[in-house]
């Protein structure tokens, strides 16, 4: 056995149970599978967009008609709802729906520049590039990359997070089945070393990220030290502010369903409410709402025995400061999976700007209420956060929305919307410390990310006249 490898123990977070235990790659074999990439992107490079996306089609139908198996491998490796786990599949779905328009959106451009001078600019693939993934969605975040990457004619070489690598396994064989050739898309297995030779490895040309800060800002400058490309996505503190004229039953569900969907353990997430004026009656229904979500039921597990104490940690210590736990969420346990790691939605109200609960990710169905008693107070509360990734207003006022959208610093904000992710073909992508590099991971900033623009300048009239561009 090579030095690094090792043996990864695959855990279900809803029983503690032993799901696998799979040998990692070794760097030596990191090696080869960048040189398969090398070697099999001289023949997909030069396909069309329209013969690559035929693939893309195919799986499409593969995902499509494997949701079910598909959504159950999620849920045992990453402990979420079923439905959750089913919404990640529709939303692969839904990306490599946008990769098959490729042929029609990816065209090249013309002009005559000068009389008989035509400029053509077209967007190329830039050989072998990787994308590291995180445990939160196994499957959604890969698909972020791997249809949009490969369609423009790239070989990716995928490192997802050693805690979820079944659902990697299982979208290689499914991108097989559609008729991928052999090495365009292969899996590397394994942690932190891994990561470090991707990021190293001089072959590898473009590297894209998605996990937590303090990661993504390790990976942007280690990567980019090899002169790759270098995009990182991090972490996230989302902000929603709720004023007083707020649908009092869309507020409350949606900042429910925000804060506890996939237990808190998404980036887009609700984890702080900013309640300016009196906004007690939308508390409440949050709290009545919260008290709807059960977990083992309808929400889902934590990751990790130590994620659980984490998060529940960082209640304790806003309850020793003062906070007040209106919904508490700590020490429960699921009948039958007494094993497994749950957190039960939890309302802290009355937390202090200054607290953790209100300045760090705390990444559980946790939600941190902060009360003030003006909008500009509320804004500033947001703006000096170090994340922007998402950020929220829940408000029936026209004039006010338009005034709070443009002052909220945040890479992708809502309106009277708990989860506003966009959609394709829109950009996904935060500000600041949720986003290292330039331009969003998905939609048509993606494409401008896998590709390098060649620029060819042609005159065919040799009567035409001499001048600079001679
Ligand atoms: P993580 O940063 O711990 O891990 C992400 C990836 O980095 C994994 O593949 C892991 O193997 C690798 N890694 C871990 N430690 C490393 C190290 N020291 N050096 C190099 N690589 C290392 O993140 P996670 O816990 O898997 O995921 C949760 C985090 O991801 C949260 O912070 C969440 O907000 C963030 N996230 C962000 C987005 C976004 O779009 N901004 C989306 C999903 C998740």
């Amino acid at each position: 056995m090579n030095k690094n490898k090792e043996i990864l123990t695959i855990v279900s977070p809803i029983d503690n149970s032993i799901i696998e235990n799979i040998e990692s790659h070794s760097n030596e074999d990191l090696n080869k599978i960048v040189e398969n990439a090398k070697e099999a992107f001289k023949s997909w490079s030069k396909k069309t967009h329209r013969e690559r996306a035929q693939v893309f089609y195919n799986y499409r139908t593969l995902l499509q008609d494997n949701i079910e198996e598909l959504s159950q491998l999620i849920q045992q490796e990453n402990g979420k709802t079923f439905t959750e786990s089913k919404a990640e599949i529709e939303k692969a779905i839904e990306v490599t729906e946008f990769a098959c328009s490729i042929p029609q959106i990816c065209t090249d451009k013309s002009l005559e520049v000068s009389q008989g001078i035509h400029c053509r600019i077209s967007k190329k693939p830039i050989g072998v590039v990787a994308s590291i993934t995180p445990f939160n969605f196994p499957s959604m975040v890969p698909h972020w990359t791997i249809p949009i990457a490969l369609g423009v004619g790239n070989c990716m070489i995928l490192k997802p997070s050693e805690k979820v690598p079944l659902s990697a396994l299982k979208i290689e064989e499914l991108l097989k089945k559609a008729g991928l050739p052999n090495h365009v898309f292969q899996v590397l297995l394994g942690k932190k070393d891994s990561v470090e030779a991707l990021c190293d490895h001089t072959d590898v040309k473009a590297l894209s990220f998605v996990g937590s800060t303090k990661i993504a800002k390790l990976v942007y400058e280690r990567a980019s030290k090899s002169h790759k490309r270098v995009l990182c996505l991090g972490g996230a503190k989302n902000h929603i502010l709720v004023l007083p004229d707020a649908n009092k039953e869309m507020a409350a569900n949606n900042i429910a369903a925000s804060m506890s969907g996939c237990a808190g353990q998404r980036c887009m997430a609700a984890s702080v409410m900013v309640g300016v004026g009196n906004v007690d009656p939308i508390v409440n229904g949050v709290v009545e709402e919260a008290k709807k979500i059960i977990p083992g039921e309808n929400l889902g597990a934590i990751i990790s025995k130590e994620s659980k104490d984490r998060i529940e940690k960082y209640i304790s210590e806003a309850e020793k400061e003062g906070a007040k736990i209106l919904l508490d969420g700590r020490n429960i346990t699921v009948k039958n999976k007494e094993e497994g790691f749950y957190v039960g939605p939890t309302v802290i109200d009355n937390v202090n700007k200054n607290m953790k609960v209100a300045k760090e990710e705390i990444f559980g169905p946790v939600i941190s209420i902060i009360r003030t008693e003006n909008i500009d107070e509320a804004i500033t509360i947001q703006n000096n956060s170090s994340y922007a990734n998402g950020a929220a207003v829940f408000t029936q006022n026209g004039k006010l929305t338009s005034y709070i959208t443009e002052k909220l610093k945040a890479g992708m904000v809502g309106v009277n919307i708990g989860v506003p992710v966009p959609r394709e073909p829109f950009s996904f992508g935060g500000w600041d410390d949720s986003r290292f590099g330039a331009g969003d991971i998905t939609g048509e900033s993606s494409i401008n990310f896998w590709t390098q623009e060649k620029k060819i300048t042609t005159k065919w009239n040799a009567e035409d006249k001499k001048d600079w561009m001679s």
